[in-house]
């Protein structure tokens, strides 16, 4: 190092008072919205699914947020005469919100060793491997997921690191670990006894005053949401079925807890028994809904509850006996490979009765289960069972927003939303699978993905 070079470095830090070029202390995240205005001309513009698209449009984007949106497309904006403005040039894709799942895991993947990874891992290891994920999930062109069952901390960190601009990845709303019943479907199972009672088990809880305790600590650890399992599920490994698993009480106290505490709560269930018991207790969605059948559909019209079907991980994983023994989860224990097997068409059969019985349904995919950034699938499962392709994108944009509670910032392109949007190479109108080629991505402003022209 030269003499010049080494009093610079003196200087630089023994004097913080002079502004020093070398060491900035206020450098800013990588993912931050562009400081001026952005202009993107659409070829096809649908800015509130439900309602009719527009061709050659311009949305207007200032500092995160949707401003205007203009008829042609314009160069300038009449705004702030010293802010700088860009052109986005989408004239030749089909510009609409970016999508929105309300059912993911997005911490780890599913078909591997997962009993060996919840002793091996670290958190920390869970929050990078759960950043990578998420920026698959984005660049599929889903600008907000909810993250519906995570162990430790690593979720909330993954959350706040892609809101303050640390990594990319969609807006996460976390539910933290589910709250579930001792040798539940969310409890921790299949270890010898040592190791269970070294693994914390957070969301576990009997009797209604215990499970409000438990969610109010998913809240007081960062919940945005409570996820409940209220009956046993397919893939854990305890032979308990998937029957109703809280009492009638615990799942009252829990509902009401959540929502004194201004969060949304939702239950993951199989079982009819269960999925009746959720609905009556006041939750506002169920997930997978599974046995779901006409007496149950009408229990769901009754309440206004939204239902999270998750269709496309049967099919990921094989949804005939062939196919799923040939697939990923071929080897799985035989218990566990009993309840998957008796899924088959099931869920498929399921959500085009609830649809056709006009059941409010919002997009979910249990991604984990099925690969991460394959999300978009799930809107082909949908119009497969009957919605048309626009029933099918509002699943996933205005009716998932509004399911979790969030539709005053995300799920249309209104002035004052957030500019969370995505561009299609083809219109998903006319082919629903043109939800696959996604080209464009913005979420809160920031450009993401942008295929012919990288920035
Ligand atoms: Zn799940």
């Amino acid at each position: 190092m030269s003499r010049t070079l080494r009093l610079l470095f003196a200087v630089g830090f023994l004097s913080l008072a002079v502004p020093a070029s070398a060491a900035d202390y206020n450098r800013p995240p990588d993912y931050r919205p562009f400081s001026g205005y952005t202009l993107i001309h659409a070829g096809t513009l649908l800015p509130v699914p439900g309602e009719a698209p527009a061709d050659r449009q311009t949305v207007i984007v200032r500092e995160g947020h949707v401003i205007a949106i203009e008829d042609g497309w314009i160069e300038q904006w009449s705004g702030d005469a010293e802010a700088p403005v860009r052109v986005v040039d989408l004239s030749d894709k089909f510009v609409m919100p970016g999508f929105i799942d309300l059912h993911v895991h997005l911490l780890s993947q599913s078909g591997g060793d997962r009993k060996g990874e919840f002793v091996e891992r670290s958190d920390s290891y869970f929050a990078l491997q759960g950043s990578q994920f998420a920026r698959w999930t984005l660049e599929a062109g889903f600008t907000t997921v909810r993250d519906l069952g995570a162990r430790g901390q690593a979720i909330f960190a993954l959350r706040d690191g892609v809101r303050d601009g640390l990594v990319p990845g969609p807006r996460i709303l976390a539910a933290g670990q589910a709250i579930t019943p001792s040798g539940g479907h969310g409890d921790i199972h299949g270890y010898r006894t040592e190791i269970l009672q070294a693994l914390p088990a957070l969301g576990t809880c009997d009797g209604s005053d215990d499970c409000r305790r438990a969610v109010r600590q998913m809240v007081k650890r960062g919940a945005d949401v409570i996820k409940v399992t209220a009956t046993g599920g397919v893939l854990s490994e305890t032979a308990t079925g998937t029957g109703q698993q809280f009492t009638q009480e615990e799942l009252n106290a829990i509902a009401e807890t959540a929502h004194l505490l201004g969060r949304k709560v939702t239950a993951h269930a199989h079982a009819k028994e269960g999925i009746e018991a959720a609905l009556r207790a006041g939750f506002d969605s169920i997930e997978h809904s599974m046995w779901a059948d006409e007496g149950t559909m009408e229990l769901f019209l009754e309440t206004g509850a939204w239902m999270v079907p998750t269709v496309y991980p049967i099919t990921a994983v094989g949804d005939t006996p062939e196919k799923m023994k040939a697939g990923p989860f071929g080897n799985l224990p035989p218990p566990v490979m009993e309840k998957l097997l008796q899924l088959g068409r099931q869920p498929k059969d399921m959500v085009a009765l609830a649809h056709s019985m006009g059941v409010k349904v919002a997009l979910g995919t249990d991604s984990a289960v099925s690969p991460h950034g394959e999300n978009a699938n799930e809107f082909i499962e949908y119009v497969n069972a009957g919605m048309t392709p626009m029933q099918a994108l509002m699943s996933g944009t205005v009716h998932a927003a509004e399911a979790t509670g969030i539709a005053d910032q995300t799920g249309d392109l209104q002035p004052g939303k957030a500019a969370d949007l995505v561009g299609l190479a083809a219109n998903p109108l006319e082919d629903i699978s043109a939800v696959l080629d996604v080209r464009f991505v913005m979420r809160d402003g920031i450009v993401f993905k942008h295929l012919e022209n990288q920035e």
